[in-house]
């Protein structure tokens, strides 16, 4: 058989599986071939859409059996090219956006089982409708996935109350590298029965399984949210605000973010109808946004944060500061923070980092890494911003203004990389606190992990996917 009749038969045997139409190879596959960043664009062999579990099933088993990889994804908005195909032809990718349904919301149990492709807002909206809340929130989510929020333990905006998406599920469904199934959805808080395998999926970036389904943990609804925009002269005092808050709020502290000046200034540029505090001028070095949810009356709780910033105003922690006065605002607020991805990649691909320190190394670590690079790439712009309440920031260098992005990561991007790296190292933090490792990172792994995790690591993936053809080349690469 030649080439070509080769490919139409599997294409035809895939379509005997999802339906013709639901396998997509002649034409355009940018929208799935692309990643989010625009870093990088694969060339897939086709796009299969499976409407369930056993569909799903189907097609991987048939893939093993055909030796063809497969690259899952969800929303395609992962930042590491963990659901980018190769540029081989010959990888299959295969999309969860048909397997999108809410299954059940148990307010009883408060837990609720969902599709892996559900889209993370899908779900807030119907679980707020039910009186409840699932806490996971960034700024993806009116596209990403649960599955590919699962599959790379996203964490987000509410971390320092709710956790990662590791600590918000309680079993997943999946489906392994020989076309099993294995239902492990248990809606149970307590379960010592062995291995955690759920937790073994989670984070696995597609190597390991393929999540069709999950059992999610949710929380009592906030009955008043309290939002405020402070502006900072440097990151010693955001730690000190940091500190501050957890002392006054308690567990009722459920954001913490910062933002560096040049990233507004980047959403004041590109976002001009966005009633950014403080623009234009922009001149406080740091923005933080401290966010508290709170149960029973809102007058008590609003005293209570209150008091919190008046302390901090006379600490002189904080310079000026805004606080959200209905819900509007506080969206309002939430959404310019959230746009800073948007406005730094309108700007141009800049050199970006997703590190993690311990939280009081942060202000070291911001010291070390912006004197090291400012020296190496004079004019660098620093787009610094994220979760200072988990450690984790989005440290990003920019081209100097005016220059062009493209040929500015291309130049400088080794040299910066090792400067964040060393860092990084200097303050035993992660290279990945967030995003995961994809294909982006993944020789950056190896550097960094000792050989005994390398090797353990590497024996999970060949237990659990023998012929590697669960998107290889992601996360751990053979040896
Ligand atoms: C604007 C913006 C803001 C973001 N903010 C944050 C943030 O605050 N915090 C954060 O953690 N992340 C953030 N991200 C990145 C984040 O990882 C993704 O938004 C999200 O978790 C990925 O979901 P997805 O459905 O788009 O997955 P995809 O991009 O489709 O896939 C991501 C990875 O998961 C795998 N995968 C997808 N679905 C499955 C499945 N069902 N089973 C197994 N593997 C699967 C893919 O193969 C790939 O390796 C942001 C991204 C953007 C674009």
């Amino acid at each position: 058989m030649n080439m070509q009749s080769y490919s139409h038969t599997l294409l035809t045997e895939l379509g005997n599986i999802v339906g013709p139409s639901w396998v997509i190879s002649d034409e355009d596959l940018s929208r799935w071939e692309q990643d989010w960043n625009q870093r990088a664009r694969g060339k897939a062999f086709a796009v299969v859409l499976p409407a369930s579990t056993d569909e799903l099933a189907s097609v991987v088993k048939f893939c093993a059996q055909a030796g063809m990889p497969i690259v899952p994804q969800g929303g395609n908005t992962g930042l590491v090219l963990g659901a980018t195909p190769d540029d081989s032809g010959g990888q299959v990718i295969v999309s969860t956006s048909r397997m999108k349904r809410i299954l059940e919301i148990d307010v009883e149990n408060m837990t609720a089982s969902v599709q892996a492709g559900c889209v993370l807002q899908e779900l807030q909206e119907a679980v707020q409708n039910a009186g409840l809340l699932f806490p996971l929130s960034l700024g993806a989510q009116g596209s990403c996935t649960i599955g590919g929020n699962l599959a790379t333990n996203a964490g987000g905006t509410q971390v320092i109350r709710y956790g990662n998406m590791r600590e918000l599920c309680l079993g997943v469904e999946c489906v392994l590298a020989n076309g099993e199934i294995w239902n492990g959805m248990r809606a149970l808080r307590k379960d010592n029965t062995g291995y955690n395998l759920t937790q073994l999926l989670i984070g696995s970036e597609g190597t390991l399984g393929i999540i069709t389904a999950a059992t999610l943990k949710l929380f009592p609804l906030p009955s008043v949210q309290h939002t405020a925009w402070a502006a900072l002269s440097d990151l010693d005092k955001a730690l000190d605000l940091l500190q501050l808050a957890h002392r006054h709020l308690g567990p009722s502290l459920t954001g913490f973010e910062v933002m560096g000046r040049e990233a507004v200034r980047l959403v004041v540029k590109h976002m001009p109808s966005l009633p950014v505090p403080f623009a234009p001028a922009c001149e406080d070095a740091w923005h933080a946004m401290i966010d508290c949810s709170a149960y029973g009356s809102a007058s008590g709780s609003g005293a209570v944060f209150e008091h919190f910033l008046e302390q901090a105003v006379e600490k002189e922690y904080i310079n000026d500061v805004v606080v959200a006065t209905n819900e509007q605002q506080r969206a309002q607020l939430w959404h310019i923070r959230e746009s800073i991805p948007m406005a730094q990649a309108q700007e141009g691909l800049n050199i970006k980092h997703d590190i993690s320190v311990p939280v009081s190394s942060i202000p070291k670590f911001v010291e070390t890494a912006h004197d090291a690079i400012a020296r190496a790439v004079p004019g660098a712009r620093f787009v610094t911003f994220g979760h200072l309440g988990d450690g984790n920031l989005h440290y990003n260098v920019q081209a100097p203004e005016g220059e062009d992005a493209i040929s500015f990561r291309h130049t400088f991007e080794k040299q910066v990389n090792q400067i964040v790296y060393q860092a990084i190292q200097q303050f035993d933090g992660s290279f990945s606190a967030e995003h995961g490792i994809g294909s982006l990172k993944a020789e950056q792994l190896l550097k960094t992990k000792s050989d005994t995790e390398v090797a353990i690591m590497r024996s999970i993936k060949d237990a659990l996917d023998p012929l590697g053809i669960l998107n290889p080349g992601k996360v751990i690469l053979p040896g």
